[in-house]
Parts: structure tokens; C-alpha cells; sequence
């Protein structure tokens, strides 16, 4: 049995019970209590505030846990990256009033900085030759500059709308963070390897899945070559003739990102009848 730390509410929990719904390990559905153990796979979740995630797994009460890298670099226990799960994406970034003028990081000299994350800011501070005042609080640090606790603000940003809604500004970004999966650097037995090595075959393979998009079209068979061109494919597309005269089906995979612009090429080569369906896992 492996035991697995996540989030117990908040941004990540979701996201991390989904992958794992995903990946077809079930939990019993009824509230969350601390400790849920899976009925279909050897794996019992631990669920816990974020900030306890990374010394729970060091000290060995969990075996593994989806954290994200700014809570793991303030923790600043010695854990290894398992795995970069691609989901809770932010970045950690400085922030002061919008009407203050700013040039550059100098500006920070002598100046109070709130945040809840001491140690990120701190050494990134000192990595700049910054001497600043950093003023640990532990939540609400938006409002730090309003209330004249700060002059400016250290924090998490991902579309930046609360920044803007505090009448702040972001100046300087200090780190990119994503979720990962963490376990300890050594002592996991064999057995739970295997079982880490099974759940992560699982959970890429859903990973996979998510980035791409299966499609089918319809396309004058004097087009197919073009069109092959066009479709990336896993290897190469499949083609099958149809039973109208001049006109075949080209069955492909196509990646999430660039979706729009290869259907637009499509259209031009006048394929038809174009079918767009999610993939739920893909093992490569
Ligand atoms: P807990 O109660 O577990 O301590 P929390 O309030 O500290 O929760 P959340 O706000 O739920 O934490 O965020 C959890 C993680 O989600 C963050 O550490 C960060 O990695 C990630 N995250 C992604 N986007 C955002 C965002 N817009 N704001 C805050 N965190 C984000
Ligand atoms: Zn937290």
C-alpha cells in the first residue's frame, strides 16, 4: 500500500482527485476523511493542508504528494520531483501601488514587503543584493499595501485580476510554479516503487491524453496528402476510402494547443464532416 499526500481543500485538491479518478483509481465517495483508502488500486490518500505536504513525505507519513513548487521551495525540505503534473500553474511575483513609479529592482532597497512566503522571497532578495524588511503574514497579503502594512507585496499571481482590484501593480516575477509530485529522496521499498512506477504509467498516460485531441474528416481523396502534411499524427494518419466515389476519411490525433490553426488549414483543403472527440488516455 502506498500513501499519498494532497491538498484537503483548495486549489489543488480537486485537480489531483480528478488525475486520479482519471487514471480509474476509485475512492469510497463519502466525505473526506483524513485517511481514504482506493478499492481498486494499493493506494490510501492522506489529506492534508498543502503547507504540511512536503515534511509529511519527508518524514516518511506519506510516501508521496502533489504540492505546489512555491509551497515546496518555501519548505525547503530535500524531496525528489517525482513527476511535473502540468496543473495549479501560477507564478510568484512582487507587487507594489500601481501610481508608484518604478524602474527597477532597487527600488526594494529599505522598503517592507508582505508575504507567506519568507524564505522564496528572501533568497531571491538576497540573490539580487536587496536589502529589504520582509514582513511574513499568513493570509489576505493583497491588502497589505491598503492598509499600510507594506509597501509592497510578495505573492502568487495567475491572471493577475486581484492584483488589479487592490490597486497594485506586478513588477518583478520571481518564480514560475506548477503542482509536482514529490517522494522522498531514498528509503521506499521495492514494493512501493513498483507501485509508484504502475500510477505514474497511469497518470501520464491520462496527461497525454489531455494535451491531445482525436479527429476524423472527410477530405477529396486528391487532397489526402496534403492533408497528411497538415495533421501532425501520432505516426501517420489513418485513411480510409469512402464509399463516395473521390473521397476518403482520415482519422489522426491532434495536439490541444495548435487545434484551431490546423483545422483552419483543413477547412481550406476542403475537408468535411469534421469530427473533434477528447482522448481519455493515451499510452505511447
Ligand atoms: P491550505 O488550506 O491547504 O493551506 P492554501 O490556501 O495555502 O491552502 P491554495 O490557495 O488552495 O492554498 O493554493 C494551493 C496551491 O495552488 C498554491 O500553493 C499554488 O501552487 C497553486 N495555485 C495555482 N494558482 C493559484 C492562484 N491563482 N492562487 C493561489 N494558488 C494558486
Ligand atoms: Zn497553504
Amino acid at each position: 500500500m502506498l500513501r499519498i499526500a494532497i491538498q484537503k481543500s483548495g486549489r489543488l485538491s480537486e485537480q489531483s482527485l480528478a488525475l486520479l479518478a482519471e487514471s480509474n483509481i476509485e475512492f469510497g465517495g463519502h466525505g473526506r476523511a483524513l485517511l481514504a483508502q482506493s478499492k481498486n488500486f494499493p493506494l490510501e490518500i492522506l489529506y492534508l493542508r498543502d503547507d504540511d505536504i512536503p515534511q509529511c513525505v519527508y518524514d516518511g507519513v506519506a510516501d508521496i504528494g502533489i504540492v505546489g513548487e512555491d509551497v515546496l521551495q518555501e519548505k525547503n525540505y530535500a524531496l525528489n520531483i517525482v513527476e511535473r503534473l502540468g496543473m495549479g500553474k501560477c507564478r510568484m511575483s512582487l507587487a507594489i501601488p500601481k501610481s508608484v513609479v518604478y524602474n527597477d529592482l532597487k527600488w526594494f532597497n529599505g522598503k517592507k514587503i508582505a508575504t507567506s512566503y519568507p524564505r522564496v522571497l528572501g533568497n531571491f532578495l538576497q540573490s539580487n543584493n536587496i536589502a529589504a524588511e520582509i514582513h511574513e503574514i499568513s493570509g489576505s497579503v493583497e491588502i497589505s499595501t491598503t492598509i499600510g502594512l507594506a509597501d509592497a507585496i510578495f505573492d502568487i499571481v495567475s491572471s493577475g485580476s486581484t492584483l488589479v482590484s487592490n490597486g497594485l501593480k506586478e513588477v518583478e516575477t520571481v518564480l514560475h510554479s506548477e503542482a509536482v509530485m514529490v517522494s522522498q529522496k531514498e528509503g521506499l521499498t521495492e514494493d512501493k516503487q513498483l507501485i509508484i512506477n504502475d500510477l505514474l504509467f497511469r497518470l501520464r498516460a491520462v496527461q497525454k491524453g489531455r494535451q491531445y485531441k482525436y479527429i476524423l474528416l472527410n477530405v477529396p481523396t486528391k487532397n489526402v496528402d496534403k492533408i497528411i502534411d497538415v495533421i501532425p499524427g501520432s505516426k501517420s494518419p489513418t485513411v480510409v476510402p469512402l464509399a463516395q466515389e473521390g473521397w476518403s476519411s482520415v482519422h489522426s490525433v491532434l495536439p490541444e494547443n495548435d487545434f484551431w490553426k490546423i483545422i483552419d488549414q483543413l477547412k481550406k483543403l476542403d475537408a468535411q464532416g469534421i469530427l473533434v472527440m477528447p482522448i481519455e488516455k493515451m499510452i505511447l
